[in-house]
């Protein structure tokens, strides 16, 4: 029975039922059945198969850029003491990839920027504000949260107690979590701990403002190749009118990081 179980918890991901908007995906708010090992074996299981088919940028500025910011929000997100920041293994990757405006952080800490979206982020405070958002994500367990969700709601947590398994279904979930859709409160959440990171940063987290105003303008030029980074976040009419009220609680994070030695 369990082996059946199995088969068909695969076979429904792999024909994306488990991405089912529909699956009661907000029942179960904060339950995740996964361990913070388990987020970092998936997220290195997903990112070791990604970089094996993508091209990658080994130094240049687009790397010196992306390397420059992320290692300043890790830091951050390090100093704001956030629970998890110091047990992932933060690591970043550039795509060669001039054609696609996208960026994402994976469970446990590892990033990849495709060099379409410098362009779009103009500058390093712009390019903080979506790495800013990816890490949170990532930090808020966002991955494996959504994962557990649908599992509990398809009624399939007895699986997760069956060990030799695991690695497996890392592989098969990790490559999921690339293309999960991001729901509406965790596109909240993202952007606010974001916010919070990069202005601790000592980025200006009103540059978040204006960078999801040229994605929702189109990126700048970029349209019709935004399609790929907001077919897994959602972007809300809300967004922006929210990060705004956001900054009166984020701004003087920012002055400290500015006033600091
Ligand atoms: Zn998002």
């Amino acid at each position: 029975m369990r082996t059946r179980l199995r088969g068909w918890f695969r076979g429904a991901l792999g024909a994306g039922l488990a991405l089912c908007g529909a699956c009661a995906s907000t029942d179960y708010p904060d339950l995740n059945l996964y361990s913070v090992d388990q987020d970092k074996a998936m997220g290195s299981r997903a990112y070791e198969e990604l970089l094996a088919q993508s091209a990658t940028l080994a130094s240049g500025p687009e790397v010196e850029t992306v390397e420059r910011v992320t290692e300043r929000l890790v830091a951050s997100a390090l100093e704001l003491d956030h629970a998890l920041a110091p047990r992932f293994d933060w690591q970043v990757t550039v795509l060669d990839a001039p054609d696609v405006v996208n960026a994402f952080c994976l469970p446990g800490g590892k990033m990849a920027v495709h060099s379409g979206m410098l362009p779009v982020a103009e500058s390093d405070a712009g390019l903080a504000v979506v790495m800013a958002h990816e890490i949170s994500h990532a930090l808020l367990r966002h991955g494996t949260q959504r994962a557990s969700r649908e599992t509990a709601a398809a009624g399939l947590i007895a699986i997760f107690t069956d060990e030799p398994e695991e690695a497996q279904r890392a592989g098969v979930l990790g490559s999921l979590l690339l293309m999960m859709p991001w729901g509406r409160t965790e596109e909240s959440e993202a952007d606010l701990l974001g916010l919070r990171i990069m202005a601790n940063a000592g980025y200006d987290p009103r540059e978040a403002v204006r960078f999801w105003g040229r994605m929702a303008a189109g990126g700048g030029g970029a349209a019709g190749r935004l399609g790929e980074f907001f077919s897994t976040h959602p972007s809300e009419r809300t967004r922006i009118a929210d990060i705004r009220r956001a900054l009166e609680e984020v701004l003087p994070l920012y002055e400290a990081a500015r006033a600091a030695p």
